[in-house]
């Protein structure tokens, strides 16, 4: 089944996201310590591709991350895996750029991984507040890890970028003629 995988760092808004996307309130745990979450979980959507929900990377070693410094599943997953069609990359639109996220990125890249990008919690500032804060996060990725994918902005609370989001995720499944 093509698998198309969600990471990012925690506290995010992964399982939010996750929740909207599958429509469903609690299919992914929304966090109450953040960082727990050590499994990797799969869930079949539509009956023809797989949602991968990844544990969080964050918190340890801003800097010095090395494949071995997030969850090591994770790297073998993402390395080796031959179905994943695209892995997405959650940032905080919030923040400014964090290190840890453009080092997982570089190494992403560096992998041959297909990505894209999802600025979440888009609800939580205004308009032009966001649009900085993601142009100096295309600006230093450009820099540091190579070309910008597509990007996605969203929002769980909005259910802003829901839409985009799987219209992505269908046409690849039509261009690999798995829709
Ligand atoms: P995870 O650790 O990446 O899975 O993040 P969660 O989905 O558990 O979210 C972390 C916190 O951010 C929770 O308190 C969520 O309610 C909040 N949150 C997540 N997404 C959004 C969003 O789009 N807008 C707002 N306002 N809050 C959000």
């Amino acid at each position: 089944m093509p698998e198309f995988a969600f990471i990012g760092r925690s506290n995010v808004g992964k399982s939010s996201l996750i929740n909207l996307l599958s429509e469903r309130k609690e299919l992914a745990k929304v966090s109450v310590t953040p960082g727990k979450t050590k499994l990797i979980n799969f869930f079949i959507m539509n009956g023809n591709w797989s949602l991968v929900d990844l544990p969080g990377y964050g918190y340890a070693n801003v800097g010095k991350l090395q494949r071995n410094q997030f969850n090591e599943a994770v790297g073998d997953y993402l390395e080796q895996r031959k179905n994943i069609f695209c892995t997405f990359v959650l940032i905080d639109s919030r923040l400014p750029p964090q290190a840890i996220d453009l080092e997982f990125l570089r190494w992403l890249a560096s992998c041959g991984v297909k990505f894209a990008l999802i600025f979440t919690k888009m609800d939580k500032l205004s308009v032009s507040q966001a649009e900085a804060n993601i142009a100096v996060f295309r600006k230093q990725m450009a820099e540091t890890c190579g070309p910008v994918p597509a990007t996605f902005n969203s929002s769980a609370k909005t259910k802003r970028g829901r839409t985009e989001i799987l219209n992505f995720i269908e046409e690849q499944l039509v261009k690999n003629n798995r829709a």
